[in-house]
């Protein structure tokens, strides 16, 4: 874990060409929002991998990071953004702050993030990472995301980057009226990516979007 620690990584000209090169890749996927790939374009990933892995960091792919966990694949990272039609300002909720990957491509959006990991090693792991430290906005938790974040709720988007059973009903509580959940529902291997909207008078809508697969959301604590 030692290079996550001193001295900030080298990010050089082929590093940055290798970014532009992942995003011309998103934009043929259909990634549209110009935000989102912007914030892609600008966040080192080689900084969230091990050094031996520098290159495949620009691959579109999902890659092992620690403690049994994942760093989700670019094209999900922007999709499941794209989804969330962030606004400026908006107070975000990500549940499963893992590598902190995502959480910086929201970070880049000019609004607050509040993220919770609920294995405590990768949360401490994250927390030895200088190039988070650049990102004030972004505030992070040891917790369940099940039980979100009744403090600071309710949000204006909430985020789930974990494969969840079902929706979580605290989370349904915590989402403001007007609010988006982008959410993958399934208790298997794959899930569907479901968009959820709650409307003024707090009636929930759902559309499912296309397969995806991630680890899946755990009750609890780990230690
Ligand atoms: N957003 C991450 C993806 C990490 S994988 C990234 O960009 O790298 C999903 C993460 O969700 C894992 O780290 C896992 O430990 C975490 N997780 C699973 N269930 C959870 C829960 N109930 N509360 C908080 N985090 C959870």
């Amino acid at each position: 874990m030692q290079y996550l620690q001193g001295k900030p990584k080298d990010d050089n000209f082929l590093h940055k060409g290798l970014r532009k090169q992942l995003v011309q890749s998103l934009r043929q996927k259909g990634i549209t929002d110009e935000r989102v790939l912007a914030a892609i374009e600008a966040i080192p990933r080689h900084f969230f991998l091990d050094p031996a892995f520098e290159r495949q960091a620009y691959e579109d792919r999902a890659f092992p990071i620690t403690a049994g966990q994942t760093i989700s694949q670019p094209y999900t990272v922007a999709y499941q953004t794209q989804l969330l039609e962030i606004k400026k300002y908006d107070k975000v909720l990500e549940i499963g702050t893992g590598s902190a990957y995502q959480a910086c491509v929201l970070g880049e959006l000019g609004i607050t993030l509040h993220t919770i990991e609920r294995q405590k090693a990768l949360y401490d792991y994250v927390g030895q990472f200088f190039f988070l430290k650049k990102y004030l906005n972004i505030k992070r938790y040891y917790g369940d995301g099940f039980e979100g974040l009744p403090t600071y709720a309710p949000f204006d988007k909430i985020l789930i980057t974990c494969g969840a059973p079902f929706l979580p009903p605290k989370l349904l509580q915590q989402l403001k009226p007007g609010g988006i959940m982008v959410v993958p529902v399934g208790e298997d291997e794959r899930q569907k990516m479901v968009k959820v909207t709650k409307d003024m008078d707090g009636r929930i809508y759902q559309q499912e979007m296309g397969d995806f697969s991630f680890v899946p959301m755990l009750t609890g604590k780990n230690n």
